[in-house]
């Protein structure tokens, strides 16, 4: 995207500061991010120069994850928060092509979300995007658009993919995960990824991160478990995202890149 196309500023986006919505998009090749983000990115690949491949394993266990909550989970209806710029095998496709019909609110902070989200989305009345902060979980709760297509009385998958790792410890990750499992009733599933201290190049990818996105905390496997408290967390439990049901074959040994991220999903019973 280039800088001076649009009055970006208009619309609430800060092209001098990398984005992490924007800075994911660089990632995963895509083509809404600006110089800054670029930039950053550049600097990451210097500590883990596999960044472009855990940003596929993290939209790959997404795909598997909302495959089996809209397949063998039943689930019909989905709050996918932190959900990043549109790109391929979206949520929504993926939980409408198991289950048609499922309906899908995504939440993101970062309004170049909702900018280019609203144009994806603009045929299909069983989604749609909100601007909210998850630091906040009650405003999403009550949001009109959330209660225009999600049933509280249902099961609802709750996704926080990617997402939780941009919260400071200060921000209180966990009560944010309990306020949003407490509204939803039995049978809902929370489904998280999130960075993981699995290595010396991940604490070394931390600082960077602190110190030029001011986010990103890896926390260790037993800190990222807790958010499943109190609910039954699946086979194979927390893990390296490759190793989560995995479509094929896995390695015997995992690299730095396969370990930064682990994920799991969870029924509330
Ligand atoms: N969930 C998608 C996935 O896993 O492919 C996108 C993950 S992306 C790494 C994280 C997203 O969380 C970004 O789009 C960012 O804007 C959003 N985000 C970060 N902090 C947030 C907050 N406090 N409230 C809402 N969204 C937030």
């Amino acid at each position: 995207m280039a800088e001076e196309q649009y009055d970006w500023a208009a619309l609430g986006i800060d092209v001098t500061k990398p984005s992490i919505a924007r800075t994911y998009d660089v990632v995963l090749r895509g083509k809404d991010n600006f110089e800054v983000d670029r930039a950053f990115v550049a600097e990451i690949v210097k500590i883990i120069p596999e960044i472009y491949d855990v940003a596929t394993y993290n939209r790959e266990i997404l795909g598997r994850g909302v495959r089996y909550l809209a397949g063998e989970a039943g689930l019909r209806q989905f709050l996918d928060l932190g959900s990043g710029l549109p790109t391929v095998q979206n949520t929504h496709q993926v939980a409408q092509a198991t289950a048609p019909g499922s309906r899908v609110v995504y939440v993101d902070n970062d309004p170049i979300v909702l900018a280019h989200g609203r144009a994806l989305l603009a045929e299909n009345a069983s989604t749609t995007v909100v601007t909210a902060d998850i630091r906040e979980p009650e405003k999403i709760l009550a949001h009109e658009e959330v209660r225009r297509l999600i049933d509280f009385d249902q099961p609802v998958g709750v996704m926080l993919v990617g997402i939780l790792h941009h919260l400071h410890d200060d921000e209180g990750p966990q009560r944010i995960v309990e306020t949003l499992m407490d509204a939803v009733p039995s049978g809902s599933h929370l489904f998280v990824t999130a960075f993981c201290a699995s290595s010396q190049e991940a604490v070394d990818a931390e600082a960077q991160y602190q110190g030029l996105l001011g986010t990103g905390r890896f926390r260790t496997p037993e800190e990222i478990t807790r958010y499943f408290g109190g609910l039954e967390l699946l086979e194979p439990g927390l893990v390296p995202l490759p190793l989560w049901r995995p479509d094929g074959a896995v390695p015997d040994e995992l690299s730095v890149g396969q370990r930064l991220m682990y994920g799991g999903i969870a029924r509330k019973p």
